[in-house]
């Protein structure tokens, strides 16, 4: 991921690295060269120039222009600036409650439930906690098989009910179930559409609106770049979501999404996924991110 965008930045900053002094004009011609590399990555334009115009504000300040090493002044003021465009600090769980909630969202294939499986598996060994997976999808049921499959596969419990039809339902029960077991996290993988559209927006926000989670986290593949941020927006705007986790970093090359979605939605970017194997989640850290794109 990124490693066009990496190049990129790294010969826009080839004119100004290494000089005693730079100029506005160096500025100027540097800046338009990230705006270039950061829409060629996806990036929606007027992000892009919102970018580089705090960029371009900050360098033209003295102290840069008067730095011994000017070029790595300007190299710190972006990488602070990618930082703070992929959200700044991580952000954390909000695991309070018995149990804890974290409703899981987002279109079919996205990757929600090898997602929901890797943070199950997450919680349980690398917080301690004793998650419940929820099936909670009602059209489909090889859905559930899958979220059976990975269950087995971590050794964590999961909740279905194959004969109901009533996605709230069943998601209360598996609460009732989760207490009665002492479980202390639910994680509930909700059915998705290959497109959004009003039903299954209204049957998130009815299960929403019944169990009132501690997280909703919507689910997105990176891959898909600017289209990943609409529908990102599509999501927020009726569900408002706690956070956002990136799948498929695996073969996102180009990084749009993961730099555009904090910019548009303002919610952080919780996880990122990339593979299939339920012990490939991160944390996202938008620090080390950043540190990354600028090798
Ligand atoms: P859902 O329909 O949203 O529940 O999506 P799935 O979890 O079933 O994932 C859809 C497809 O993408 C499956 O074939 C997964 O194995 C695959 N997949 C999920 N996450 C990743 C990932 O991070 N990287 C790659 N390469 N494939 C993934």
């Amino acid at each position: 991921m990124f490693q066009n965008l990496s190049e990129r930045l790294e010969s826009a900053f080839k004119n100004i690295k290494g000089e005693g002094r730079i100029t506005e004009l160096n500025i100027a011609a540097t800046v338009k060269d990230i705006r270039r590399a950061l829409v060629d990555a996806d990036v929606n334009y007027k992000i892009a120039k919102d970018f580089t115009d705090t960029v371009k504000d900050k360098a033209q300040g003295s102290k840069v222009l008067l730095a011994v090493n000017p070029g790595q002044q300007m190299v710190k003021i972006v990488q602070d600036e990618l930082t703070e465009l992929m959200g700044g600090t991580e952000s954390e769980l909000e695991l309070k409650g018995a149990p804890a909630v974290i409703l899981i969202a987002g279109l079919q294939g996205s990757g929600k439930t090898t997602f929901s499986g890797k943070l199950a598996n997450y919680l349980k060994t690398q917080k301690g906690k004793s998650p419940l997976l929820v099936a909670a999808d009602i059209y489909r049921p090889a859905a559930i098989d899958q979220l059976t499959v990975l269950a087995g596969q971590i050794g964590v419990d999961i909740y279905s009910e194959r004969e109901n039809k009533d996605a709230v339902a069943i998601v209360q029960n598996a609460i009732k179930e989760a207490k009665s077991k002492n479980k202390n996290v639910v994680i509930i993988d909700t059915a998705g559409r290959l497109a959004i559209d009003e039903v299954l927006m209204k049957e998130v926000a009815d299960i929403k609106a019944a169990v009132n989670p501690n997280e909703i986290l919507f689910v997105v593949d990176s891959m898909t770049g600017q289209d990943a941020v609409n529908t990102a927006k599509a999501f927020n705007d009726r569900l408002n979501f706690t956070g956002v986790v990136l799948t498929k970093l695996d073969g996102d090359t180009r990084g749009g999404a993961a730099l555009s979605i904090k910019y548009t939605v303002n919610k952080p970017i919780k996880f990122v996924s990339s593979g299939e194997k339920m012990d490939t989640l991160d944390v996202f850290y938008p620090d080390r991110m950043a540190q990354r794109i600028l090798g």
